[in-house]
């Protein structure tokens, strides 16, 4: 089988602190693959290194056949990338945002256009579109960048924290919004969370990481029957030895 992703024996150091240690996994294309694990284990390093952001220390990650360490500009064509802690240019409007980013990877104009109309729906923004994005709640912005993240239909989006810092409300949505999408279209995704609940919902198939290392791999399912637990967080817990 080709896989979308496949890491192999990742390493990072950042100069006494060891980020990822030997990480492997391996992503099917048109999955929703999480990873999950505790603050500093690893999640953000392994997901800039796939998005060509970082070099690995050791180890190699294939996207789609091509390696991110030699062919990193034919990976970034084939990626979108929604950082942590991402902003959106606060002066313009939601949708002057989306067509200015768009313009990067969209020449023809009426494709433009209809990536534009797309993302508008996927953000749910409506009127709100129009207004300048420091006028946004934090929620508003999430389900800007998630529509811009999508909108252009990559071979494969690398979400981190996708809803980080959201209520309720607007997590629900932003799943709702992921989950369909990938449906639709058939993009593979990679997203990190510390919110069990939220892989559950979200994910075919999960890898528990700890201390930059993969302790445990699987559908949401098997992970909480090989541990007799409820939900993930209680596999979790179990596999790392809290409970
Ligand atoms: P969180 O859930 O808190 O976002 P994470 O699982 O995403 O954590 P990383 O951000 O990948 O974890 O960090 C893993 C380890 O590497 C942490 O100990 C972190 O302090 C360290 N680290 C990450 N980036 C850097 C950096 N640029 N310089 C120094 N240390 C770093």
């Amino acid at each position: 089988m080709s896989y979308a992703v496949e890491a192999d024996e990742l390493g990072k150091v950042f100069g006494s602190i060891r980020a990822l240690d030997g990480l492997s996994f391996k992503i099917r294309p048109g999955e929703i693959f999480g990873i999950i694990g505790p603050n500093g284990a690893g999640k953000t390093t392994a997901l800039r290194i796939i998005a060509t952001l970082i070099l690995p220390a050791s180890g190699s990650a294939i996207v789609f056949g091509h390696s991110v360490i030699t062919e990193a500009s034919t990976v970034r064509r084939l990626i979108t990338y929604l950082p942590e802690e991402a902003g959106a240019y606060k002066n313009l409007s939601g949708i002057e945002y989306l067509r200015f980013m768009g313009k990067f990877s969209v020449k023809n104009r009426e494709t433009l256009e209809e990536i534009i109309e797309d993302a508008g729906e996927i953000s749910g923004l409506g009127k709100r579109l129009h207004d300048k994005v420091k006028t946004y709640s934090k929620g508003m912005k999430r389900r800007l960048l998630v529509a811009r993240a999508l909108m252009t239909k990559p071979k494969l989006t690398i979400l981190d924290e996708p809803t980080s810092g959201l209520d309720v409300l607007h997590s629900v949505h932003v799943r709702d919004i992921i989950k369909d999408y990938v449906k639709k279209q058939g993009v593979t995704v990679l997203l990190s969370s510390h919110n069990m609940l939220e892989v559950e919902y979200l994910c075919g198939r999960v890898a528990l990481i700890n201390k930059g290392k993969m302790v445990a791999e699987g559908t949401p399912e098997e992970l909480k029957r090989k541990n007799k637990a409820e939900n993930l967080e209680e596999a979790f817990s179990k596999v790392v030895g809290l409970a």
